[in-house]
């Protein structure tokens, strides 16, 4: 299985995500790696993701999240930056 934002392996941990926000009625996941996952909560609120970004074409087009892929890519597929996790998990 390959993570759908980044489109490298996935590791041992992946997350599901929603491309429609639970709270919005979305049902449909997509697996990713933990930090990608991340990176979207971070980079987009659910509203935000709900109207624009319920895609993951549109995820990848989005200026953040297409610079956090190039970064992203040349990493470990367990890698995960602890940075990352501050904002992110008032914000799930
Ligand atoms: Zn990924
Ligand atoms: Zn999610």
């Amino acid at each position: 299985m390959i993570c759908s934002l980044c489109r490298r392996p996935l590791g041992a941990k992946v997350e599901a995500h929603h491309l429609i926000p639970k709270t919005f009625g979305g049902r449909e996941t997509v697996a990713l790696h933990p930090i990608c996952h991340r990176k979207i909560h971070t980079t987009l609120t659910d509203r935000e993701l709900q109207r624009g970004y319920a895609t993951i074409e549109a995820l990848r087009a989005h200026r953040e999240i297409a610079r956090f892929i190039c970064w992203v890519e040349t990493k470990d597929a367990d890698f995960y930056a602890p940075t990352f996790d501050s904002k992110a998990r008032r914000k799930r």
